[in-house]
Formats: structure tokens, sequence, C-alpha cells
């Protein structure tokens, strides 16, 4: 069975969990390099797709990214809002007229990170979320392309987004208000980098207990 966006109620409830659980750690880290409302920005995020949750059930795949990305885009604020809101509105344009399966996921979720890169005029390494999505993007196709179990592609990119927010510990911020900090960034995780891997980790453990919504 392909999986629709009625399983995207489910996984908004598990992230604004998370982010929740770790809002105290995450605002400590963006008021140690940023300005402290990194939680606040994505929970406004969260909130209003909350609200919009019983919507995604009538959507197809296409229109419920670019729904999630019109509304991260305007709710959010900060230059996370515009990076989140870029991934999924570029994720939906990719996935028009496409089979939903785990090859064409990673593909369009590749296809996301690529425009968050250009948005943000960032890359790996510059101490943001990209040191978590591009790595993740770069595991979920490696494993889509060996066509892997899916316990074994939720456990590897869930590992990805680990080792990708510790990856920014000991960076220089070459993008965003840390950038302004020079050597004081070193030693602090990027909040957004962070939030990612959080809401990642979120998102690969409801596909684990819950597999008939995982593009497969
Ligand atoms: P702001 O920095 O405007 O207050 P937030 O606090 O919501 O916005 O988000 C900060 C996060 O956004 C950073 O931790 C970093 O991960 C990410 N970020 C900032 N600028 C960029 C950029 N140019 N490219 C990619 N990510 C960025
Ligand atoms: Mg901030």
């Amino acid at each position: 069975m392909q999986p629709t966006p009625a399983s995207l109620p489910r996984l908004i409830q598990a992230i604004a969990a998370v982010i929740q659980e770790n809002a105290e750690a995450v605002t400590a880290l963006d008021q140690a390099i940023g300005d402290g409302d990194h939680v606040i920005n994505l929970q406004r995020g969260i909130n209003a797709l909350v609200l919009q949750s019983a919507e995604f059930d009538r959507l197809d795949w296409a229109a419920a990214l670019q729904k999630i990305g019109m509304t991260l885009m305007t709710a959010v604020g900060g230059a996370s809002g515009s990076l989140y809101g870029t991934l999924f509105i570029a994720m939906g344009k990719a996935v028009r007229q496409r089979p939903f399966n785990l090859q064409t996921f990673a593909e369009v979720f590749a296809q996301g990170v690529e425009a968050v890169k250009q948005r943000g005029r960032a890359d790996l390494g510059e101490k943001t979320l990209l040191d978590v999505l591009i790595p993740v993007a770069k595991t979920l196709r490696q494993e889509a392309a060996e066509a892997a179990p899916l316990p074994e592609v939720l456990e590897k990119i869930t590992r990805a987004a680990e080792a990708g927010v510790e990856s920014t510990r000991d960076m220089l911020a070459a993008k965003g208000r840390a950038s302004f900090l020079g050597e004081r960034a070193r030693g602090h995780l990027d909040p957004g980098a962070k939030t990612s891997q959080l809401m990642i980790a979120a998102i690969a453990q409801v596909l684990a207990e819950e597999p008939s919504a995982t593009p497969t």
C-alpha cells in the first residue's frame, strides 16, 4: 500500500513532542551562538501545522508538502523559516507526478536539500542545519539505491543525523548570526542542526513503529 499524507499528523505530533522535550537545551544552544529564539520560531511553525493537520488527508503528496512549506515560510520566521519553507516547497515540486516510494522520496529529499543550499547560500561544514540535512540526504540515497530494508534505512539516517549535529560542535560558523562570533562559536552545537536531528530522529521512530506510513 502506498502511504498517503494521512500519516502526516502523526509525524507532526511526534515532532512537536520532541521539540518540546528538548526546548530548554536547544534554547541554551541558540543563546550561546544565536539570539535564543530558534525554538520559539520553530514551535510557531509546528503549532500552525498541528492546526492544519486534518486537511492533509485530502491532499496528494505534492500539495501536502507545498502546503507545509508555505505554512513554515510564513509562520516560523527567522533564518530557519525561509530555509525549512524552501525545503518543503522544493520537495512538493519534485514529487509531482511521481509514485511515492523510497527511491522517489530519497531523490525528492535530496532536491529539497539542494534548494536549501541555494537559498541559504550555504554548504556542508558551515555550522548550520545543512550539516545534518546533507549527510542524511546522502545516506538516504545510498540506502534507497541498495534497496535496503526499512529498519536499516531508518537506523542509518538516524545515525547520520547524530553524526551531523555532532560535527558542528567544533566548526566555525560561516553563515547566520553565529558567524559574527568567530572563534567563540566553537565548542557549541548549532541549534538549527540540533533541531533538524531531533526531528529526523522523531520521524524515523514513528516510521519504525508504523511501517505502513513509510514509502517502500
Ligand atoms: P535566526 O538566526 O534568524 O534567529 P533561527 O534562530 O530560527 O533564525 O535559526 C537559526 C538557525 O538557522 C541556525 O542555527 C542555522 O542552523 C540556520 N541557518 C542560519 N543561516 C543559515 C544559512 N544561510 N544556511 C543554512 N542554515 C542557516
Ligand atoms: Mg535565532
